[in-house]
């Protein structure tokens, strides 16, 4: 038999999703009447937008005729899109972006994923708690860790506590780190960094040779204007950071897969003999080896939310889910919940009453008012004791699901 990574079986084995899945498909066989309502997992609901869907349409058209087709595309990315992003997600906010600093992507997970790659096996890291799995998972199985202990975490990694005292958000790492992942707006718990918060990171990360790996997955989200949708729009964050961008939440892209990432020129690491090496160079090296390109009509329907009419319909869709979360937040307080988030992020976070934890309130939540959230604890030790209800939902479904709430708990 071939040996395998070992660092995989470290992975706790019941990952999150599937257990929810379990536990709902376990209920609604008992309880087959049940009208079951879903604000657990974090995928969105409202289609594609007309601007996207014809722009997708009319590459398709193009690939059909000789000559326009399109085989392989440039890896980083076709010029169009990278140009969009440039001029449209950073420079109308007063950040300058060279287009060569873009990769467009298949997705935000793929790449907050597969950036440890470029670093040292033995690069120490610090990763908030409780946050999006991807971050942790990803460095396991590089062996960057040694085995979870009983409260589900793994040797080896710096965690960063966030609890209600500090806003949900991060403090500074107490011992020195070559990498930190922040995720603002965060999920699971909607806090977002403001801009005197991510400065305090970006000039601790120039003092400490540390880099950020940013991921701005919800910065669309984002209502209040002086909060910031990215880390470069802070002084110094070009020497420091990564930005990870996503179409998924953004446009209704989960199904369609484009993302991108940001790796500016001045970013460096060093090299075993202390050298100072640029990390673009990596990640562009390693995107040219593993990866062939996104497809034409999908970076074509990425380009299409830039025009003036694509852009209206998607802040459209945010603004439903938005207006989503205000109806959960009024709802949950209503009932007399504590809750957190879903002002400035697609997510509520909640403090589960009575003292349950977040699997009891899971349960408590699916048999009374037959709604499916998420519990907190999945994502970190920390989460233990809330519960993330998302956004993403048909409004009356929402509504239901908040008026059931109400009539159930409150
Ligand atoms: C949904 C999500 C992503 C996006 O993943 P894609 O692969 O682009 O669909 C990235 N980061 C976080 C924190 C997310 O919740």
């Amino acid at each position: 038999m071939a040996r395998i990574n070992d660092h995989y079986l470290k992975l706790a084995a019941g990952y999150l999703f599937p257990e929810i899945g379990r536990r709902v498909t376990a209920f609604q066989q008992a309880n087959p009447k049940a009208d079951v309502i879903r604000l657990g997992i974090g995928d969105v609901v409202l289609p594609l937008t007309p601007s996207v869907r014809q722009a997708m349409h009319d590459a398709v058209d193009e690939m059909a005729i000789a000559k326009s087709f399109k085989g392989y595309g440039p890896e980083r990315g076709y010029d169009f899109l990278r140009d969009a992003i440039a001029k449209h997600d950073f420079r109308s906010r007063g950040v300058e972006i060279d287009p060569n600093e873009i990769f467009v992507s298949d997705g935000s997970k793929c790449d907050s994923g597969n950036i440890q790659e470029i670093f040292a096996e033995d690069a120490t890291i610090a990763i908030p708690d409780p946050v999006y799995p991807v971050y942790v998972d990803t460095n396991v199985m590089a062996g960057r860790t040694g085995a979870a202990g009983s409260d589900g975490r793994y040797a080896g990694i710096q965690y960063l506590p966030c609890t209600e005292a500090s806003g949900f958000l991060p403090a500074l790492p107490k011992r020195p780190v070559d990498l930190v992942y922040l995720c603002s707006p965060n999920n699971p718990t909607g806090a977002v960094a403001t801009k005197a918060e991510l400065s305090k990171w970006v000039d601790w990360a120039r003092a400490n040779d540390a880099i950020i790996l940013f991921d701005a997955a919800y910065e669309r989200f984002v209502t209040d204007p002086a909060l910031p949708r990215s880390i470069f729009e802070i002084e110094g964050a070009r020497e420091c950071a990564i930005e990870f961008r996503s179409y998924s939440k953004t446009a209704g892209f989960t199904g369609i897969r484009c993302a991108y990432v940001v790796v500016p020129k001045e970013l460096t690491g060093r090299d075993a003999n202390g050298g100072s090496v640029a990390v673009s160079k990596l990640w562009d090296r390693r995107t040219s080896t593993k990866f062939n390109g996104v497809s034409y009509p999908v970076q074509r329907a990425a380009e299409a939310i830039y025009s003036e009419a694509g852009s209206k319909e998607v802040q459209a869709n945010i603004d439903y889910y938005m207006a989503n979360a205000a109806i959960i937040r009024a709802g949950l307080a209503k009932a007399g919940f504590h809750t957190f988030g879903g002002v400035n992020a697609p997510y509520v976070w909640m403090k589960t009453p009575g003292g349950l934890d977040s699997w009891q309130f899971f349960d408590a939540l699916l048999s009374k008012a037959n709604v499916v959230g998420t519990p907190g604890s999945g994502f970190g030790s920390c989460g233990e004791g809330y519960l993330r209800l998302s956004s993403f939902g048909f409004r009356e479904k929402v509504e239901e699901a908040v008026g059931r709430i109400v009539q159930h708990f409150a």
